[in-house]
């Protein structure tokens, strides 16, 4: 496991240090657009609380990024090493939280990560939320649920060579889950139609997980074949304030972005649509309780005390080591 001073060291001798560290899963800008969307695609029972709430539910989706530092368990939730566990290990684990454990023990699982027992975890405290009409919480887990299943749609977050570290090329996973994104986003199609039912989230998580891992090669080889091909011209300056970084170069980006024929719009697009699936079918399974009624809701005082010291948490000085994986 890469400590994260040797990640700096690293990352800093490669003049990457702005590309890797700016960015999170899919990047602030990407988790920020998934949930926003999400939120359109909900029936008319839900969609007006939603809509209220949609600051805080598009801001909020990064939060759990921003904590990994602060939180022993946080980093684990982000991601799974299918290819730790052998070749067929994709459709060999253990779908269900108790049966992995048996069969892995609690901490290989936690070493190699969690992300899809994580999200149905999540799934279960949602549905929690909204049998109580615990509002705080319901806008809580609905913006960080659909965080959870944003990372479970970008295939390197399914994998050991998780940065390309194996391979040579360092540097992949925030160009193809942050860079190329914030490029080429707006050129999407994000029509996902409405949210549906999910008979059961587990699997469902899992899915998602499957559709990540299966694009795992075509994402590292065709970036290999490219580099190749362009050298050092892979590369260009950009700045940001007044830093200037050595970021993966437009051109690039464009070339590897075709090349990939709409992965990374269909993967974001699944995103968007699984996250709204799942706050529906919490919601369903809660008993369809009236979101009108908390409408209305404004965070109290003690509530924004409290979203204040989080934010103060998570922005505070890193604590935890962790890997690159979830940068
Ligand atoms: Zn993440």
């Amino acid at each position: 496991m890469l400590k994260l001073s040797a990640i700096y060291r690293y990352s800093k001798r490669l003049g990457l240090i702005g590309i890797i560290f700016l960015f999170g899963g899919w990047g602030f800008f990407g988790h920020q657009r998934i949930n926003r969307l999400a939120v359109f695609t909900l029936p008319p029972e839900m969609i007006g609380f939603y809509k209220k709430n949609i600051g805080y539910i598009t801001e909020a989706s990064v939060n759990p990024d921003k904590r990994r530092f602060s939180v022993v368990d946080e980093a684990a939730r982000h991601y799974i090493d299918i290819d730790h566990y052998g070749d067929s290990a994709l459709y060999t684990l253990p779908r269900y939280w108790n049966d992995a454990v048996t069969k892995m023990t609690e901490d290989t699982l936690k070493a190699y990560g969690v992300l899809p027992w994580h999200i149905n975890r999540m799934y279960y405290s949602l549905k929690n939320a909204f049998l109580i009409r615990d509002t705080e919480r319901i806008l809580k887990l609905s913006a960080e649920l659909g965080h959870y299943i944003g990372d479970a749609h970008v295939p390197l977050h399914t994998t050991e060579n998780y940065n390309g570290q194996i391979t040579g090329q360092e540097g992949i996973h925030a160009f193809w889950e942050s860079r190329l994104p914030e490029l080429f986003s707006d050129e999407y199609n994000f029509f996902t139609g409405r949210a549906q039912y999910i008979p059961n989230p587990q699997l469902a998580a899992w899915k998602a997980i499957e559709g990540s891992h299966l694009a795992v090669d075509s994402v590292l080889m065709e970036e290999k074949k490219l580099a190749a091909s362009f050298g050092e011209h892979r590369y260009s300056f950009e700045t940001k304030g007044r830093q200037t970084l050595k970021v993966y170069s437009r051109e690039y980006a464009l070339a590897y972005h075709k090349i990939l024929q709409g992965m990374v719009a269909r993967r974001m697009r699944a995103a968007i649509k699984l996250t709204a699936d799942f706050w529906y079918t919490a919601w369903i399974d809660a008993g369809q309780p009236d979101l009108s009624e908390l409408i209305f809701y404004a965070p109290s005082q003690d509530e924004l005390k409290l979203r204040r010291k989080e934010l103060e948490e998570q922005n505070a000085a890193p604590e935890i080591r962790t890997r690159a994986h979830e940068i």
